[in-house]
């Protein structure tokens, strides 16, 4: 409960007014965009959203923007609908990487540009293009701020649980596999032991990021491993799931009377938990500036619309099962406590009062 008030404080705090086609209005005749994303229960979609339809309507396009509320059929009709209304592009962040396969023959059919924003769209020939940050870096950072923090806290072996995102999302294994290439030659050494014994990938995994289902999983954990020990570090590959984590350890007194809350690591700063982190809860998170890849995917759409090639800077990682995407990388950034004003603040993505 502590977990769904906060997203709906923050959502609350966004927003989150109902995007729908731009429909009759006449942009700048430039065409119209559908953008698909999954879901308005994290901030980071919604300002994903909010970049790219601002940014494309100042370049003269129309947007036809939907959330699915994390409903895979719900997003499959979306883009049909779009397909059918005509878009001359797509950009989706797909809630199930591999669900889009069928509906995306439909619209390489109709020559529509397909680019595949944030998460990879896998086993589909369809997809033309990849915006999104390097996800492996991303769980490298994640894991070193965890070490960072166990080091703080004293010298090894340190306990840590694992926790990894939505099978169905591409993105929640390359942070994974990105963390482990950190983490595994720890757990091998004996540096860092993890007391419930769940280091595969399958077992870490919560599907759809869901924070209730991690808080669960943490309280499991707890319940069954934990009787004299403590944890010491959790990786939380995102903000919503660290919520969830944070929650079940406060639940079972970490963060009071001698118990230290462990290292626990995030991704997106997103408000509630760059507050979490301001209040010495969560230790760490990603940022990933969604107005840049707004910016490089309202590019790539430009230049499809002039007929020239878009850039790219990566044509070797993202495999789709199908076909190797060319892609567009950003860099993501740790961002500790100190680092708030400085890379959260200054660049003008939050105000100091957003945060207070
Ligand atoms: C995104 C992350 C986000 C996660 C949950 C991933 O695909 O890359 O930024 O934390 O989905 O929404």
């Amino acid at each position: 409960t502590l977990v769904a008030g906060g997203l709906a404080l923050s959502l609350a705090a966004c927003g989150g007014d109902d995007d729908s086609a731009s429909g009759g209005s006449d942009g700048g005749g430039k065409g119209t965009i559908g953008v698909a994303m999954p879901t308005k229960s994290s901030e980071r979609w919604i300002a994903d959203g909010n970049n790219i339809k601002e940014q494309l309507e100042a370049a003269g396009y129309d947007v036809d923007l939907q959330y699915a509320e994390d409903d895979i059929p719900t997003q499959v009709s979306q883009v049909e609908n779009m397909i059918t209304k005509g878009v001359d592009t797509l950009v989706i962040a797909a809630i199930d990487g591999t669900a889009l396969g069928e509906v995306l023959s439909t619209a390489e059919s109709q020559d529509i540009d397909i680019i595949s924003y944030d998460r990879l769209i896998r086993d589909s020939d369809a997809v033309d293009y990849y915006t999104t940050f390097d996800n492996f870096q991303v769980g490298v950072l994640q894991a070193e701020s965890l070490v960072t923090g166990l080091e703080e806290r004293g010298k090894p072996p340190y306990n840590v649980e694992l926790f990894a995102g939505s099978p169905d999302d591409n993105n929640a294994t390359f942070f994974w596999d990105g963390a482990m290439s950190i983490l595994q030659p720890m757990i091998d050494s004996g540096d860092i032991v993890v007391p419930s014994g769940q280091t595969e990938f399958d077992q870490a995994a919560i599907l759809r990021w869901d924070p209730a289902t991690a808080q669960k999983r943490m309280e499991d954990i707890l319940t069954k491993t934990y009787s004299s020990e403590t944890v010491e570090g959790v990786l939380s590959p995102y903000d919503g799931l660290s919520l969830g984590i944070i929650a079940a350890l406060q639940g079972n007194g970490y963060g009071g009377g001698g118990k230290d809350l462990p290292v626990v690591t995030g991704q997106d700063a997103e408000v509630q938990s760059v507050k979490s982190i301001l209040a010495d809860e969560q230790y760490s998170t990603i940022f990933k500036d969604t107005r840049e890849l707004a910016e490089v995917t309202v590019d790539m759409i430009v230049a499809l619309g002039n007929g020239d090639e878009p850039e790219v800077n990566d044509t070797e990682t993202y495999d789709n099962g199908v076909k190797v995407v060319p892609s567009y990388l950003l860099d993501p950034v740790v961002v500790y406590k100190d680092d708030v004003q400085s890379v959260l603040v200054d660049s003008g993505y939050y105000t100091e009062d957003e945060l207070k």
